[in-house]
């Protein structure tokens, strides 16, 4: 009789399955599960080794020393969170441009003119239509008193106004204009040139600056301009308020660094892509080469630089040199990131088309050996590295209640979609590919344009509600539910989330419930669905999905509200059969890994 202790060490989830062994017999006493310390595949990992250890010895009170033997998975690290990044061509412009969504701007409609700082008004002697500028060393009622003491000379049009005080100027203007406050930089704003603002009425959009066609005309642009303008009227879709100012050709001076290509090259061929190009394409051209050895992106370009970040980061955490880290896989979606705009005044944002990518580094089985040297000299018990993840991760599987083989299994993690494929004389082929539960929570992040990871991972995991009353929420599926007692004032009229313990988290700063649903549908989709397509036609014996009769789905991912059904949706229509495991019997999608490296500790005593 021995124990033995299953460890899968994954991006996210260290996961333990302690049992006891009984010459072929084998019963399981207890699970173990704790964060991942460090990037996967590195020494990094060996405290939350430790932790998970704990959590399930302690529940049978057990020491390390109890153990006869420890198995750990030979993992693939996937870089999601340093490898994740969107790739767009980065934009020139000419103008500078404010839009936002200030809280209190004051009047209404368009103003076009040049912009002369407030004080210096008095001075002014030619005809002239001019915006305002109004800093906030200057108060409200002193700029009030200046803008009434122009003379006839001069037309004002319009003010930007560096404090939130634009319905208190406008109140005391006797003609009242479009005001824009809230500009923090208002030094930024350049003056004595020509300028353009817009205000919508309460609960509109801008209409004007939001079009290309409409700054053309508001500044009487050629053709060739108006290209030039469309990330400006882009950048100002959906806000309340806009500024857009023409400075002359050549003051906001940018860089533009190219999106690049990337190069997959694999043993027999090496394809070249466009990032440009998007994702389908991308994803064709990493499909087309069957034996990936590595894939390079193109030097000086946002794809070399995002590539070389991955060998970098790794190389330093193995000790290694960069060159010889090699990328086996690399998923890429379609998504939107929100760009600083050049020459912006206001933090302002363009939502600019662009490719974000996850990158998985090849397995290194040294890398494991190391971990498995130092966990044993460490606890005193023999670790060997126990066996491809994708491989045990079928064993476990199949402990699903109602599985049999032949049998297909996803396992949606954090960083990678790993799937492998058991046929009825027990062969077992697998696959590793990059990109999972990160990648969405980053895509979410991104489009989102959060600064919180962890924001975008609860955006992730729990459903949306509208707060219509102090006393109902809406739900996104459109059911109402109703409260006895009134809900906290922080929320009210806010997008929030709701927990599972029914507690609700405002999301700030998003009024959108609808934009929210579908940016995280759509993440969800483009990695999952891609995935999981994508996994079971390597695994296929036939290379067609069609070919596999039953899909498990495993792993933290599997235990979405969504991701089961939207994946098992798309496989329907491959004729397959796909549902969420539940790994002896017990444990859900979780564990399945770390329940097939101790299952292996029997065969091999055989
Ligand atoms: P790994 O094997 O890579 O460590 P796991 O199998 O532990 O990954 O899965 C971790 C992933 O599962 C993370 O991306 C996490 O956000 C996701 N996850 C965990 N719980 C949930 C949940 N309730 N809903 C949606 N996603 C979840
Ligand atoms: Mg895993």
């Amino acid at each position: 009789m021995k124990y033995v202790a299953g460890v899968d060490i994954g991006n996210a989830t260290t996961e333990v399955a302690v049992a006891r062994i009984e010459g072929k017999d084998i019963e399981f006493l207890a699970s173990g599960i704790g964060p991942t310390t460090g990037i996967k595949g590195t020494l990094q990992n060996i405290n939350g080794v430790f932790m998970s250890l704990k959590n399930a010895l302690n529940k049978l009170g057990f020491e390390y020393s109890d153990l006869d033997e420890i198995r750990i998975n030979e993992a693939a690290p996937v870089i999601g969170d340093v490898a994740m990044e969107t790739i767009s061509e980065t934009i020139i412009t000419e103008s500078t441009v404010i839009g936002h969504n200030p809280g209190t701007p004051g009047g209404i409609g368009i103003g076009v003119g040049t912009s002369v700082l407030v004080t210096e008004l008095s001075k002014l002697r030619e005809k002239q239509d001019v915006i305002v500028v109004v800093p906030s060393s200057v108060d409200f009622q002193t700029a009030a008193r200046m803008m009434n003491a122009v003379g006839d000379n001069i037309t004002i049009t319009g003010a930007i106004v560096q404090t939130d005080d634009g319905t208190l100027i406008n109140n005391r203007l006797d003609k009242k204009i479009p005001i824009i406050d809230e500009v923090l930089m208002i030094e930024k704003v350049p003056l004595g040139m020509e300028c353009a603002i817009e205000v919508a009425p309460v609960g509109s959009i801008v209409s004007v600056l939001s079009n290309p066609y409409g700054i053309a005309t508001l500044f009487n642009l050629t053709s060739e301009e108006t290209k030039r303008v469309v990330p400006i009227a882009r950048s100002l879709i959906g806000t309340r308020s806009g500024v857009v100012i023409k400075t002359p050709e050549g003051d906001v001076k940018e860089r533009s660094i190219k999106a690049g290509s990337i190069n997959i090259i694999g043993l027999k061929k090496e394809v070249e892509v466009d990032v440009d190009e998007g994702a389908a394409k991308i994803m064709d051209a990493v499909a087309s080469v069957i034996d990936i050895d590595d894939i390079r992106g193109e030097t000086g370009t946002n794809a070399g630089n995002m590539l070389d970040k991955v060998r970098r980061v790794m190389a330093r955490l193995t000790e290694k040199h960069p060159k010889d880290i090699k990328i086996q896989d690399l998923l890429a979606v379609d998504t939107f990131n929100p760009q600083k705009v050049k020459g912006g005044i206001a933090d302002e944002f363009s939502l600019e088309n662009a490719v974000g990518i996850a990158a998985m580094v090849k397995s290194d089985r040294l890398q494991m050996e190391m971990i498995a040297q130092v966990l044993s000299e460490k606890l005193q018990v023999p670790v060997y590295v126990g066996g491809v993840e994708a491989d045990m991760a079928i064993k476990g599987a199949l402990t699903t209640p109602g599985t049999n083989i032949p049998l297909a299994i996803v396992d949606m993690g954090a960083g990678s979609t790993d799937a492998s494929i058991i046929n009825r004389e027990g062969k077992v082929k697998l696959i590793h590919l990059a990109g999972a539960g990160n990648m969405v929570s980053m895509l979410i992040q991104s489009e989102l344009g959060l600064e919180d990871f962890e924001l975008a991972e609860a955006i992730k995991k729990y459903p949306l509600a509208l707060v219509e009353s102090l006393f109902h929420i809406r739900h996104e599926d459109g059911t109402a539910q109703f409260f006895d007692k009134p809900l906290d004032a922080s929320v009210f009229a806010k997008v929030v989330l709701v927990k599972d313990n029914g507690e609700l988290i405002p999301l700030d700063g998003i009024d959108s419930m609808e934009k929210v649903k579908s940016i995280r549908v759509n993440a969800k989709k483009k990695v999952f669905v891609t995935n999981a397509v994508r996994s079971l036609s390597k695994v296929s014996p036939t290379g067609n999905p069609k070919d596999i009769q039953f899909v498990v789905m495993v792993g933290g991912s599997a235990l979405d509200f969504e991701v089961p059904n939207l994946v098992t949706d798309a496989l329907s229509r491959y004729d397959i059969v796909a549902g969420r495991g539940n790994i002896r019997g017990c444990e859900g999608p979780r564990n399945a890994v770390a329940t097939g490296l101790a299952m292996a500790c029997v065969e091999e005593d055989e």
